[in-house]
């Protein structure tokens, strides 16, 4: 185990991370972002797929290409794709209680809307223990893996990366808080992502690279073994 008594900021991916990485979750806005590009540029479902995964992989997320390729309106889209089912998720109270243990400042930094991480924060009764959010909206719809996102979250709360923690589904989101010196934690899957591009799929935990200091597949009791 990395030694982490040095660290003094918590920074928590949202989808898949704070909530374990239910495919059928993930599926209803996967689902919502097809329907909404097939709509918006005319294309069957089909062909509005294979756009919407390969903006995943070139841009970071479906949004970013479809803004950077097609110049659409980024508010529509988000209201669009998080107007889901919260019910399937379940609140889990361990979790709670070992984000609540932290010693310091705990944040939430998502490439999803700041609508979504109120809503999904607050129904699985976590949303209060956050000391910050940082959401899409607020890098100006640039999201990780991209550089700038990550100094501007940083910046935006005074966050000393050399004592900032991170934990993440997503592997390739792990890259940069490692070179700007932070903890990084990947949280795995064993749920069967192959649907998903492999850039941007939940890990499974093997061949794990060096920017990766600790992982996970069950985040409540890795925080609650914390010394
Ligand atoms: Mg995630």
């Amino acid at each position: 185990m990395t030694a982490l008594d040095h660290i003094d900021a918590w920074i928590f991916d949202l989808d898949n991370t704070l909530y374990s990485g239910d495919a059928r979750f993930f599926a209803q806005i996967d689902k919502k972002m097809t329907a909404f590009i097939s709509d918006f540029l005319d294309v069957p479902p089909t062909e509005a797929r294979v756009l919407q995964k390969q903006y995943l992989v070139e841009y970071g997320t479906s949004l970013s290409g479809l803004m950077a390729v097609h110049d659409m309106d980024p508010a529509a889209f988000l209201h669009h794709v998080h107007d889901i089912d919260l019910g399937m998720l379940t609140p889990d109270p361990s979790l709670r209680q070992g984000i609540e243990a932290l010693p310091g400042r705990k944040f939430i930094f998502t490439n999803g809307s700041r609508l979504h991480a109120k809503n999904v924060g607050e129904y699985l009764g976590l949303y209060d223990l956050f000391d910050g959010v940082f959401a899409i909206e607020d890098t100006d719809y640039v999201p990780k893996p991209k550089h700038a996102p990550y100094e501007q979250f940083i910046n935006a709360f005074d966050i000393d990366p050399a004592r900032a923690f991170m934990a993440e589904d997503s592997v390739r989101n792990l890259e940069v808080p490692k070179s700007m010196g932070m903890s990084t934690l990947l949280i795995t899957s064993d749920i069967d992502w192959s649907h998903e591009p492999k850039a941007s799929r939940p890990h499974d935990g093997k061949n794990v690279p060096d920017f990766v200091d600790m992982h996970t597949s069950d985040l409540p009791a890795w925080l609650l073994a914390l010394p």
